[in-house]
């Protein structure tokens, strides 16, 4: 790739760059523990970084379980969540994972 066209490469990812990760967004206990959507869910992702949720299945639970530095198992951690500060739609950290747990009322 020459100089031209990486510029020209550089600024569409520019112009695609992601949302800003602000870190002010709180899990509310609806949304993390509102019925799964697929089937094989185990768990919810949280970004507090943009707001976003996900659902993770048992292989991706266990991936930010260890990012988190904590053990997961659906049947032992079925109240807890995992939160982040970034993800793939922002541009928080998304190595930064904790395993959270919300008080229900
Ligand atoms: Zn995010």
């Amino acid at each position: 790739m020459g100089m031209a066209e990486k510029k020209i490469a550089e600024q569409l990812f520019e112009s695609v760059k992601k949302t800003h990760a602000t870190g002010e967004h709180v899990a509310s206990e609806e949304s993390i523990f509102k019925l799964f959507e697929k089937n094989d869910s185990v768990a919810r992702l949280f970004c507090r970084g943009c707001g976003s949720i996900y659902e993770l299945d048992k292989k991706n639970a266990e991936r930010l379980a260890v990012l988190a530095g904590e053990n997961f198992t659906s049947e032992e951690n079925n109240s807890d969540y995992f939160e982040s500060e970034g993800c793939e739609a922002c541009d928080g950290d998304d190595k930064k994972v904790y395993l959270r747990q919300i008080v229900k009322h």
